[in-house]
């Protein structure tokens, strides 16, 4: 199938051409012609599989062809979990709309509002926002979402993971109630299907992947070790393997940067990307990464979330995550675009029943390997790590805490308030704060 059969208009099918695309993606095809439709959808599709153009061309299209307004309203709202997705969505945005006359731009906290909130008087047709930066520019009268035609929420399941929900119900509320509506979601919870329920107005169901399946070029492995001697496993690893850009998952921040330090001592050049690090030193880990220039990216899940890496051959599960669909999320970054992956899990006793989960989920065993000098302490407890201990630093000290895990989307420097977190999925609510 070709980008010409999907209805796209000329400059759209130029800007495809200009990226190099040569043919839809599953999610596009599937995706496109629902939209161009005027239809709701509600999309399965992980990150990797080209959702954002799958939702952005058919907007465009729609923006495009209907009515320009001298001042510019806002009429397309996107909405993100996370900068780092924002500023990812808004880099395709602008690269598709090259030869249209659609203005878009971002939105998110942690960085100084002015500029764009002069932007926004200027006029802008599209807007990718964070849900914080977004409601506090709107309670300071800064900008307005009654002219929204069209709302996309991109990775919503993440969006409700880090307490959003109650966030998204204020934004539709101040949005027209004749809008179209796409939702995109990596996974189906029920939470996910109220929020749809709630909302959507007879959608679409379009689906690029089988839910909660893993991709099947990625080949996952699991070392099992004792938990001290992970640190020298993944390094011999890395280094004798020569991997020259390697994603690791850590639990928490704090394991992040311990491991980090161990790394660049080692001479293996490494960056940590967490919720604790400015944009400034976020942008700058990522860019290093990209460009080869560092070899190891150590993020944490809520980090990684939305990250655009092409063409990833390594990632590393230092630890496995307690929620098992993030193990999707995780290596849903090796094996992009039809390129082989490897996924690798690092595994102590205490994780065994991460383990299960995760072989329960992605429904098959994963194969096993011990290797020689790093075998696993027969006398260690498979017990679970419980929250707070294990090195983690600042995890959840209470497992059955409410407590809300601090948003990465950058409440902004104002107006922090801790909110409840009302997400009720008890396994969702012992995640590991990032
Ligand atoms: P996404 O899932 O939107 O994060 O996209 C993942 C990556 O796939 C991005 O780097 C896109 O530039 C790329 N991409 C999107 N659509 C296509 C396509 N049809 N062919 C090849 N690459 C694509």
């Amino acid at each position: 199938m070709s980008f010409n059969s999907l209805g796209l208009s000329e400059a759209l099918l130029k800007a495809i051409e200009k990226q190099g695309y040569t043919s839809p993606s599953p999610i596009q095809q599937k995706a496109i012609p629902v939209i161009l439709s005027g239809k709701d959808i509600l999309a399965s599709a992980q990150t990797g599989t080209g959702k954002t153009a799958g939702f952005t061309l058919p907007m465009l299209q729609i923006l495009a062809q209907g009515q320009q307004l001298r001042h510019r309203p806002i009429r397309a709202l996107v909405l993100v979990p996370t900068r780092e997705l924002a500023a990812q969505v808004h880099t395709n945005v602008k690269s598709y709309s090259e030869f249209l006359d659609i203005r878009s731009t971002v939105i998110f906290g942690g960085v100084n509002q002015k500029p764009q909130v002069s932007t926004i008087r200027n006029g802008v047709d599209i807007l990718i926002a964070t849900p914080g930066r977004l409601l506090d520019l709107q309670n300071q009268g800064l900008l307005s979402l009654a002219k929204v035609e069209i709302l996309v929420l991109d990775e919503a399941d993440r969006m409700l993971d880090m307490g959003f929900l109650r966030d998204i119900k204020k934004i539709l509320s101040l949005m027209p109630t004749r809008r179209q509506n796409l939702l995109f979601s990596a996974t189906f919870s029920k939470e996910i299907k109220n929020l749809a329920n709630d909302f959507l107005h007879h959608p679409v169901l379009v689906e690029a992947t089988p839910e909660n399946s893993t991709v099947d070029a990625i080949e996952q492995k699991v070392y099992r070790v004792a938990k001290e001697l992970k640190t020298g496993l993944i390094i011999k690893l890395i280094s004798e393997g020569n991997w020259k850009q390697v994603l690791v998952f850590t639990r928490t921040k704090h394991g992040a940067n311990k491991l980090c330090k161990k790394m660049e001592s080692a001479g293996i050049s490494a960056a940590a990307i967490h919720g604790n690090k400015n944009q400034g030193a976020r942008t700058k880990a990522l860019a290093g990464f990209k460009n080869n220039s560092t070899r190891v990216l150590v993020a944490t899940d809520i980090a990684a979330r939305g990250l655009d890496i092409p063409l990833l051959p390594h990632v590393i599960n230092f630890e496995l995550p307690n929620v098992a669909e993030d193990y999707i999320h995780r290596i849903g970054r090796t094996g992009r675009a039809g390129a082989s992956g490897e996924a690798l899990s690092l595994v102590s006793a205490d994780e065994t029943s991460y383990l299960r989960d995760i072989e329960k989920l992605v429904g098959e065993k994963l194969p096993v390997e011990i290797v020689p000098g790093f075998e696993p302490d027969p006398n260690a407890s498979t017990e679970p790590i419980k929250q707070g201990q294990g090195g983690g630093g600042n995890r959840n000290r209470n497992p059955k805490s409410n407590a809300t895990p601090k948003s990465e989307a950058g409440r902004g420097n104002s107006s922090s308030k801790p909110r409840p977190n009302r997400n009720r999925n008890r396994n969702r609510n012992n995640r590991s704060k990032d």
